[in-house]
């Protein structure tokens, strides 16, 4: 076999494909791909420029954020424990109006910073000056599937002129990193946009050949203003206009009926749950249960850093299946290893990144993580995916790969000056406020 790129061994493999755990295992990368996972005992032929000695730790797919913004990490502790609307109107959306892109790039490294550091190796961003956020992407070494965010309210200049920066981003920056980049039209959600422009925004989607992200059915309140102005649903109402002909990413999936979740399924949108966001807002939980039997695929997000309070995918999926236990009285409710699954593979294929990441396979992309077990809250290890998604934090993640290039080896970031975008961030937060 020819010299690999990376060879990791020793540890234990949870490939998350329809293989089992594998123990003593090793992992080979070459071109950015990943080329061997199996047990260490067939790879002994394979030598690599860079061989990393695994032992007792734990390797996994890198983590996929569903649904984030990350350049708010600038807001992160600004606006507490109010309701969403009060939360966006009085807090958030002044704030948004006075930013510049200078500072949504510096918030953007700062969220690119913390998911590196807590084994996010692939998040899907909705905000403005995206462009911004691709270039976090590119310097921080992670995998990002971006949308520039269309709110039109009622000004339709407003959302032409977005519509139109939507479509250059997802021109523009598909393919940007070195391919770690994909793009997405990002319309804010069905209450923001007008029938019009989102029958525009899925036409031109369909012409691109991009999906859409979009929110959906986020709480009771917007439901109940939306039925009493349209009649149907959120979810009736864009099935109508057949916005669902496309590929569609769906924040949060609360408010919906049984109809709706019919719906969902029969049109394949691709649902993402966000427990924490939706915990703190106090907007609902999404029924997860209902959704997946019904054969929708549900990934998983964490929303932005304002209304979560971190970018913390170990912390999501530890609440994303203690809420559902709760919302259904049910401790037999969305397993761990089902939450791994949304984290990962479900994550990847809400994305349009299924046959891409999501899983540790040949031919895959090598995003990898190593999880460090030698810590008090992660002994014994009887049972792998429940330490993994019960006991685990991001913190206890030791090295990450993207794309086949290490990006954190033994908790130091080699991508970023770690102190250095912490102060820019603090920095340029303390100017945003005095603006
Ligand atoms: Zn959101």
């Amino acid at each position: 076999m020819e010299k690999a790129d990376i060879l990791i061994y020793g540890c234990t493999i949870l490939p998350m494909n329809e293989k089992c755990l594998i123990q003593d295992g090793a992992l080979a990368t070459k071109n950015r791909r990943i080329i061997f996972v199996g047990k260490r005992a067939s790879a002994n032929k394979i030598k690599a420029e860079i061989e990393i000695n695994a032992k007792k730790k734990i390797a996994m797919p890198g983590l996929i954020n569903c649904h984030t913004h990350v350049p708010m990490t600038l807001f992160r502790g600004i606006a507490e424990d109010q309701p969403l609307g009060t939360w966006l109107k009085e807090t958030i959306w002044p704030l948004e109006a006075k930013l510049k892109s200078e500072d949504v790039y510096v918030g953007a490294l700062l969220g690119c910073l913390e998911m590196i550091k807590n084994g996010t190796t692939c998040f899907a961003d909705m905000y403005f000056h995206e462009d911004m956020v691709a270039k976090a992407v590119e310097k921080s070494g992670l995998r990002g599937v971006l949308a520039e965010g269309i709110i039109e309210a009622g000004n339709k200049a407003r959302g032409e002129k977005m519509l139109n920066e939507s479509i250059n981003l997802a021109k523009k920056f598909r393919g940007y990193a070195n391919g770690r980049v994909t793009t997405l039209l990002g319309p804010h959600a069905a209450y923001s946009c007008s029938p019009e422009l989102l029958t525009k925004i899925k036409n031109k989607s369909l012409e691109l050949n991009v999906g859409v992200h979009i929110h959906l059915a986020e709480s009771k309140e917007m439901f109940r203003k939306f039925e009493k102005r349209y009649r149907p649903t959120e979810v009736e109402f864009l099935d109508k206009i057949d916005f669902f002909s496309v590929h569609v990413l769906a924040a949060h999936c609360i408010s919906l009926s049984g109809e709706d979740m019919q719906i969902l399924s029969k049109r394949g949108v691709n649902a993402v749950y966000v427990p924490v966001a939706n915990m703190k807002l106090g907007v609902g939980a999404a029924k997860v249960k209902d959704l997946t039997d019904l054969g929708v695929n549900v990934g998983l997000g964490t929303d932005g850093p304002a209304s979560n309070n971190t970018l913390d995918m170990f912390e999501t999926m530890k609440i994303a299946t203690l809420l559902q236990k709760l919302v259904y009285l049910n401790p037999k409710i969305l397993p761990v290893h089902e939450v791994l699954r949304m984290a990962t593979v479900n994550g990847a294929k809400a994305l349009g990144l299924g046959k891409t990441i999501g899983s540790l396979e040949v031919g895959k992309k090598a995003d990898i993580i190593l999880i460090d077990p030698s810590k008090p809250h992660l002994k014994p290890l009887h049972n792998i995916y429940a330490s993994v998604v019960y006991s685990a934090h991001g913190s206890d993640v030791d090295t990450v790969i993207v794309d086949g290039n290490i990006v954190m080896e033994n908790r130091k970031v080699k991508t970023l000056d770690e102190q250095a975008v912490m102060e820019r961030a603090e920095k340029t937060s303390l100017d945003l406020l005095a603006r």
